[in-house]
């Protein structure tokens, strides 16, 4: 008889997770509390991007962050909030914000963000490109001296850990954008990078793993555990009780409550970001590209095209301010003078929360108080970069095979 797994939480890690689980024999149960059809997995940028090796906590970033706080419309923001999780995070936070953690943690992000874009590119291999998955990099673009002086360097960095990049004028930049017009002083490209459009990324996993037998149980709110000593033995839910042999905690930004039912503390904060997404546009970019003095990420997919940002450190919840999404999509104008989109109404303005570290680095391993229990979350700003990777050794893990990759650093009791 083969072992049942289930993994709590429906979003890009815990698809993927599912995905390699099933594929190794396992009878897997998915518990999902929406139906798998919007979420923070969903209106995400789609970039997969092996670029993006350096955490949010850098040097530099509390500085920023602080002028940022004093602006409305700026692309970071923490509201003060008495809260006792919040204040031991933003601590945790300033604590890793250094030149001598983030050179520790870059080769780790590294490692497994090379893994996830090859495994990525496996998935579409053997599911089909139905998500639109696009392997022609990403640009880096800027206005300011500042900014291009940050990126080139960054470049540099890029490539003494062996990605290539291209260092581009404004009028190569142009040249690869013959659709629209740019207006930027140049930009570095990352070929490496590859984006894709995570919604239907999701829908075809979803269908994948239905049509071979895994069990989505949708609609359904996780409220609290069965225990035995070290064993979790059951999960219980607003729809009955579903017993394990071993259990994956992969609900997103909500990890520190469910974990919390089991008797385990996780430091995370949600980080809300916001997305606007245009159907059909008539030209389009060929290129997805940050617009790095913005702190925009815009993503055509296909004929569509999306545009996304803001970091907005306030708790769980899904209110809008539209000042922030008028400040995407103003920072996009001001690259894209000639889009000819116009801003749209409040419900029209996605949202998600991302769930973030201290340090930038995701959850992914066993938890000691369990021998059946293994976490896989907190991935910040890379959820959907690093799903297929999170995915696969998360099957390595509930089969104590060696990993692909060293996991050490992503421990997930490295704040007790
Ligand atoms: C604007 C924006 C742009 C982004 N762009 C990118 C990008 O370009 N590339 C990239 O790599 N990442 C990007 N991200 C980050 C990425 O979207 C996230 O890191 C990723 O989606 C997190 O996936 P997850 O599966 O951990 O969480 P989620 O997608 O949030 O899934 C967790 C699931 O758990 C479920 N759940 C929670 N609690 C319970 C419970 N008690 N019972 C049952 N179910 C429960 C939730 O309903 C949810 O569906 C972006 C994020 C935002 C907001």
């Amino acid at each position: 008889m083969s072992k049942n797994i289930t993994v709590i939480g429906g979003g890009a890690i815990g698809l993927c997770s599912a995905f390699y689980l099933q594929k190794e024999g396992f009878d897997v149960t998915v518990i999902e509390r929406g139906d798998i059809t919007d979420g923070t997995s969903f209106g995400n940028a789609g970039y997969v991007s092996p670029s993006h090796f350096t955490p949010l906590a850098s040097p530099g970033v509390i500085a920023q962050g602080l002028r940022w706080m004093l602006s409305s419309t700026s692309p970071f923001y923490i509201k003060p909030r008495l809260n006792i999780d919040l204040i031991k995070w933003m601590l945790a936070f300033w604590g890793k914000a250094n030149k001598k953690t983030v050179e520790q943690n870059i080769p780790q992000l590294n490692n497994i963000l090379h893994l996830s874009r090859q495994l990525t590119s496996e998935i579409k291999n053997e599911l089909g490109n139905h998500f639109r998955m696009a392997e022609v990099g990403c640009f880096m673009l800027y206005k300011s001296p500042e900014t291009e002086k940050h990126e080139i360097e960054l470049a540099e960095q890029a490539k003494r850990l062996g990605i290539e990049t291209k260092v581009l004028n404004g009028r190569q930049v142009q040249d690869m954008e013959p659709e629209v017009e740019v207006i930027t002083k140049g930009g570095v490209l990352y070929p490496i990078d590859c984006h894709l459009h995570p919604g239907d990324l999701m829908q075809t996993l979803k269908s994948h793993l239905i049509a071979k037998g895994a069990k989505l149980q949708l609609n359904t709110e996780v409220t609290g555990f069965e225990k035995n000593g070290d064993q979790v033995k059951s999960v219980i839910t607003d729809k009955g009780k579903f017993d394990c042999d071993e259990l994956v905690i992969a609900a997103g930004s909500w990890m520190p409550m469910v974990a919390k039912k089991l008797g385990i503390y996780i430091l995370m904060q949600a980080g809300k970001g916001y997305s606007i997404t245009y159907k059909n546009v008539g030209k389009n970019l060929h290129h997805p590209a940050i617009l790095v003095d913005k702190r925009v990420a815009m993503t055509p997919m296909g004929n569509d095209l999306r545009m996304g940002g803001t970091m907005e450190i306030s708790g769980i919840n899904k209110n809008i301010l539209l000042k922030r999404a008028r400040a995407i999509y103003d920072g996009a104008n001001s690259y894209y003078p000639k889009l000819g989109l116009d801003f749209p109404s409040a419900d029209k303005i996605w949202n998600g929360l991302r769930p973030l570290t201290p340090d930038g680095l995701p959850y992914i391993g066993r938890h000691s108080k369990y021998n059946n229990l293994i976490l896989a979350g907190g991935h910040a700003m890379l959820g959907l970069s690093l799903a297929a990777a999170t995915g696969k050794l998360v099957e390595e893990i509930a089969c104590n095979k060696p990993t692909s990759i060293d996991i050490a650093a992503f421990n997930a009791e490295r704040y007790n």
